[in-house]
């Protein structure tokens, strides 16, 4: 069966819209910048969100003291001994990418943009940390190379946003994701399910209120106690009902998801892959995206569903 998005997988899935849009294997390379981040730095807290540890997505050649130029050669480097990749997005990622004055931004993006196998930038960021003069500088980018800017947003709730010490709120969200719109900037939205005190409900609430918002891209991420952080220490004194799914009960989590979300949605991800060293729970036995991929697939198939099967209702 053919769905809304032209093939037969049963969800918008992200390699199927990278093939679509550019001709050869894309791979994102991340880089640290050595930004900052309001919510460590005292402007707006100093304790971070309460599950935020970057070293859980930094790859061994993401240093700040290294140049933004030889992150990108150190990651294709990397990169080329495993797939023969031809192109490269620059991925802005550790801590916030445009908590900055517009001057370091252009330095750091055009840097990236210089080397001859980068074709675009991934821009991470919180959604209040973005203001006119940054969004258009991105657009004027956007005229020559694929850019796209991914907002922290990990719940709709207020409550929980406020719980997890975010210093955002879900309506500064949608404000960013409007100013974006509109712009030829690609948006994607980073959102986690299973955050203390939110019931099933409230995570299908988060599908259908993203929904409504013009967003091209979604990573979903099932919440990891990762040591060494305040959600650790909350967990261990068990301040909260926390709910940790086995890899089983998220499937069928992201399934009612999927079935909520608007089926123009491109899915870039379902699940973390914190190493395994960093996670106190739930360890899943190192299961590994593409295999959490596959037993998803499957039980799409057993439960005959497929992304956006409730939306139109
Ligand atoms: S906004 Fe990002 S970098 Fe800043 S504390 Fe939260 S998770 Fe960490």
């Amino acid at each position: 069966m053919m769905y809304f998005w032209q093939h037969s997988k049963r969800y918008n899935d992200y390699s199927s819209y990278n093939k679509k849009i550019f001709s050869s294997r894309i791979q994102k390379i991340s880089i640290n910048a050595g930004f900052s981040c309001p919510n460590r730095d005292g402007t707006k807290s100093t304790g971070g969100c309460i599950y935020c540890q970057n070293k859980t997505f930094n790859p061994f050649y993401c240093e700040p003291q290294k140049s933004i130029t030889t992150q990108i050669e150190e990651g294709i480097q990397f990169f080329a001994k495993k797939y023969h990749t031809q192109k490269y997005l620059a991925y802005f990622q550790s801590y916030t990418n445009t908590y900055a004055d517009i001057s370091v931004l252009k330095k750091m993006f055009l840097e990236a943009l210089s080397h001859q196998a980068v074709i675009g930038i991934v821009v991470a960021t919180r959604p209040d940390c973005v203001d006119v003069e940054k969004i258009e500088f991105l657009q004027e980018l956007a005229e020559k190379y694929y850019v796209s800017v991914e907002y922290g947003t990990e719940s709709t709730k207020n409550e929980t946003l406020t719980l997890i010490n975010r210093c955002h709120t879900f309506e500064e969200t949608e404000k960013a994701v409007q100013m974006t719109a509109l712009r030829n900037i690609k948006i994607g939205l980073h959102l986690i399910l299973g955050l203390p005190k939110e019931s099933k409900s409230d995570m299908i609430e988060h599908a259908k209120k993203i929904s409504r918002l013009p967003v091209d891209t979604l990573k979903l991420h099932q919440l990891q106690i990762i040591k060494n952080t305040v959600m650790e220490k909350y967990f261990l004194q068990q301040s909260f009902d926390f709910q940790l799914f086995n890899a089983d009960e998220y499937i069928d989590l992201v399934i009612d998801f999927l079935e909520n979300l608007n089926p123009q949605i491109i899915v870039e991800r379902f699940i973390s892959e914190s190493p395994m060293e960093m996670i106190l729970a739930p360890r899943w036995n190192g299961l590994k995206n593409f295999e959490f991929v596959h037993k998803l697939e499957k039980r799409l198939e057993e439960r005959n569903s497929w992304q956006g099967k409730n939306f139109f209702s």
